[in-house]
């Protein structure tokens, strides 16, 4: 670059100042907090106590003692903010707060239970943000127009008796009422941990939320990637939690002794399948988007160092937004795969895929967060969500949104999963004014 003139770097450096004062000032003159970083931070603290494992982070796995005692205490900060605690036979807790019209219900929260040997943040942060927006309402003397509800989701992670997103699952309508008999190698019965947890698990149908009956339901909650972390922005608005395309394909050779049997005459099936491994790679790389691609399971029979692996059985998952550039991508490596089986003179079958449908977030919820956000003076981007959510059962009855705050260095279900003070103050902050900005926008004439 030429040089400039003396005169122009003076007149550069006193643009600078100016752009650096416009940027100061915005800095030391930040939107109003209604939210207490302070309180929410101490609830977050005291919190972790319950299932508090050696690394520092919490085993408070769904349907244990811990998880109970977490409740426990998550239904005492409800009441202390004024809810009205309910549980429904799911064992979801809901602390309702009443509006001031006729209306459907705004409904957010999280969960509050965790994987073993997990974090402090990941569904904590989202649970008693919402409480912490219920006291800032009450502090700031709101009434909404909408009833309000904060949802605690039971056994979120999975953890125990059925798999993950339980509470939204029966919420959705997706849970078969027999399911209550799930035991564990013990004896015990999901039917007895419900009970122990509030729920009714003779009525847990009952649990099934009819569409119409929620407004809208917000979930807050930490990115568990590094997106927001590395790129150094606040608030994450979520585009949709990804679906899920799983396949298990099965590689067939011939197995025979590894010692007698000449290269050349080889049926190797293991030898196929990691070709295919890498062509999962490959394809699921070949266009532009964030899809991911993943063969995570292998299991090769017979399985011995001098036997060639005569069988292989993989798995090959997709994710993306958009089901239909999955499947795209699914019959670009169906295709690959029949070419490896030909070079490789083995057969190479694959089951239909399973498919979890993606479930976008609603376009006037991400429009009202990122307004939130910048009303609150915070720099937001736009990000899928590559890991399960309570949110996308709600979608299946209600218009969604999610708002993600950052995950230090990317690390989740973790003890070092770590979220910061302010960040986590952030986050409620952004969902306090979300809630006002629905309440005001949603079924106005
Ligand atoms: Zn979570």
């Amino acid at each position: 670059m030429r040089e400039p003139s003396h005169r122009a770097v003076c007149s550069f450096a006193a643009m600078a100042l100016v752009a650096m004062s416009i940027r100061v000032l915005a800095q030391v003159a930040p939107a109003a907090r209604h939210v207490n970083q302070q309180r929410v931070w101490e609830t977050l603290q005291k919190l972790s106590e319950f299932g508090r494992n050696p690394e520092g982070g919490v085993s408070r796995v769904g349907f244990t003692d811990a998880d109970v005692a977490g409740r426990a205490y998550v239904v005492s900060l409800m009441r202390e903010a004024g809810l009205e605690v309910r549980i429904d036979p799911a064992g979801n807790i809901f602390g309702h707060r009443p509006g001031s019209a006729t209306l459907p219900i705004l409904l957010f929260g999280s969960h509050i239970d965790s994987v073993p040997h997990g974090g402090n943040f990941d569904g904590d942060v989202g649970s008693l943000g919402a409480i912490e927006v219920v006291r800032a309402l009450g502090e700031n003397g709101i009434t909404t127009r909408h009833p309000l509800e904060v949802v605690v989701w039971t056994n979120e992670e999975g953890g125990r008796f059925y798999s993950g997103l339980f509470g939204s699952s029966v919420a959705a309508g997706l849970v078969p009422g027999d399911v209550v008999n799930n035991h564990d190698e013990k004896g015990e019965t999901l039917a007895l941990w419900l009970k122990r947890l509030g729920g009714e698990p003779q009525r847990l149908l009952d649990a099934r939320i009819a569409p119409g009956s929620v407004a809208g339901y917000v979930e807050l909650h930490i990115e568990q990637g590094a997106v927001l972390d590395e790129a150094k922005i606040s608030i994450g608005v979520v585009e949709g939690i990804v679906g899920i395309s799983l396949r298990t394909c099965t590689a067939t050779g011939f197995a025979n002794h590894a010692g007698t049997t000449p290269m050349d005459r080889r049926q190797d099936a293991l030898a196929a399948a990691s070709r295919a491994v890498l062509a999962v790679r490959e394809e699921v790389r070949a266009g532009p988007g964030r899809q991911v691609g993943t063969v995570g399971e292998l299991k090769v029979e017979p399985g011995a160092s001098n036997v060639i692996p005569g069988r292989v059985t993989f798995s090959v998952e997709l994710r993306d937004l958009d089901a239909a550039k999955f499947q795209f991508i699914g019959e670009r490596i169906l295709k690959r795969f029949e070419t490896i089986a030909r070079e490789e003179n083995v057969s190479i079958s694959c089951t239909p895929p399973s498919v979890h449908a993606p479930a976008l977030t609603n376009v006037r919820f991400k429009e009202a967060i990122r307004s939130a956000a910048r009303d609150a003076g915070l720099a937001t981007l736009d990000l899928p969500s590559g890991a399960g959510h309570d949110a996308q059962n709600v979608a299946r009855f209600a218009p969604i949104g999610m708002i993600f705050v950052p995950s230090r260095g990317g690390i989740s279900h973790s003890p070092l999963e770590y979220t910061a003070p302010d960040q986590v103050a952030n986050g409620a902050e952004v969902l306090y004014r979300t809630i006002l900005r629905l309440d005001a926008e949603l079924n106005s004439q």
